[in-house]
């Protein structure tokens, strides 16, 4: 299959948001991040072929901007996004996202797109991907703690690769609960909007706990956690940015992470001594160790978001755009006949469109 959509003289794809919007509402959202959770397993399968580093992160007083670059050694990602939690009440949103997919050999974009949607549907893959294998047997009820942007596509992304069949809400806003069992109502879901933390994570298999707050908050309290379940913490991202009271890190029977060195500075393992062991979940992968050894077994996912899985997004988004054609062309890099001759590009600017724009 060739790196390219387009050669890269005609220029480079762009899906916009409204472009990702069609394709993912005809594709399904739950098919979708069921076909993601595959797509990732076979990237983390071949952890080792990525090269990888902790993203750069430029934080100020509300939040953080961050670039998330990874390579295969034959395509390149970069993600930029950024987290403010103040943003809701600015009437914008915590994550905006946008993201590039590279030709390693020429070094030239193969598509550019929208991530605040891509965003959200591997995030919910991720989950779904770690519950498939660190949740209980049989698990069946949900309880989703912060019912934001990201909070639909987790709810969909459990039913649709852990056969959940309940989900339990709480957000410190009822509004956003409403608002996430209003979209989730022909999902087939029951959905229960519960008034503490307490109610909703009462029987649930697992937690998933996706609050922002730009603060260590404790989202989840050790009185609140019984053994046996799985929990999904995903929501702190950031240097002082956590969710789980460390005890419950702290009595949990295995602590899984995407990538060890970017997860002890942005985790909430942040909070735990550096010597504090954790498990990258490509081992659990390749089967080199055991989710979870008995039905007692207390299992954390402590989800940063790593940039090899919008990696796998941005790849499987350029296959997509291939047979769905739901793409513009972006007159982006400069195409003189002459490749030493940049010059002329603004010399003839009147009689040198670089590409014909559909
Ligand atoms: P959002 O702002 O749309 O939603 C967050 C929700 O959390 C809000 O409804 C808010 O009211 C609620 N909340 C805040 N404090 C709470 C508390 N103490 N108890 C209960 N609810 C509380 O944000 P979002 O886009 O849904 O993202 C949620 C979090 O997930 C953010 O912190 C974001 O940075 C993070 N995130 C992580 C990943 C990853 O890969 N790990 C990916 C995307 C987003």
């Amino acid at each position: 299959m060739s790196k390219f959509i387009l050669p890269p003289k005609e220029g480079v794809p762009f899906v916009s948001v409204q472009a990702m919007a069609k394709m993912i509402h005809d594709y399904g959202v739950e098919q979708c991040i069921a076909d993601l959770v595959d797509a990732l397993e076979q990237d983390f399968l071949r952890w080792e072929q990525f090269e990888k580093s902790s993203r750069f992160a430029s934080h100020s007083k509300d939040g953080v901007i961050e670039l998330m670059p990874v390579s295969d050694g034959e395509m390149f990602a970069c993600k930029y996004v950024n987290g403010h939690p103040i943003n809701t009440k600015r009437d914008l949103q915590t994550v905006a996202a946008m993201g590039i997919l590279s030709d390693v050999d020429t070094g030239y974009p193969i598509l550019l797109t929208e991530m605040c949607i891509l965003t959200a549907l591997r995030t919910a893959a991720t989950s779904a991907m770690l519950a498939k294998r660190c949740a209980p047997k049989g698990a069946k009820t949900l309880a989703l703690i912060g019912n934001g942007a990201q909070s639909e596509f987790q709810a969909l992304g459990m039913k649709a690769v852990v056969g959940i069949s309940e989900v339990r809400l709480y957000d410190v806003d009822s509004t956003a609960s409403q608002k996430t069992a209003d979209n989730l109502a022909d999902s087939g879901l029951n959905v229960v909007i519960c008034r503490t933390v307490e109610d909703a994570v009462a029987g649930a298999d697992i937690i998933t706990t996706c609050t922002a707050d730009k603060k260590n908050a404790t989202i989840l309290r050790d009185g609140n956690v019984k053994k046996g379940i799985f929990i999904n913490a995903i929501g702190g991202d950031c240097p002082g940015k956590t969710e789980l009271d460390g005890n419950i890190l702290m009595r949990a029977d295995r602590v899984i992470v995407e990538f060890e060195p970017q997860s002890r500075i942005e985790g909430e393992i942040q909070q735990l001594s550096p010597e504090f062991p954790v498990i990258e979940f490509h081992h659990i992968l390749k089967g080199e160790v055991s989710a979870r050894e008995s039905d007692d077994d207390l299992v954390i996912f402590d989800g940063v978001g790593f940039a090899s899985e919008d990696f796998t997004a941005l790849v499987f988004l350029r296959d997509l755009i291939r047979e769905q054609g739901e793409y513009e062309v972006l007159d982006m890099i400069t195409q003189q006949a002459d490749p030493k001759n940049l010059y002329s590009v603004v010399k003839d600017h009147s009689v040198t469109p670089t590409i014909a724009i559909a």
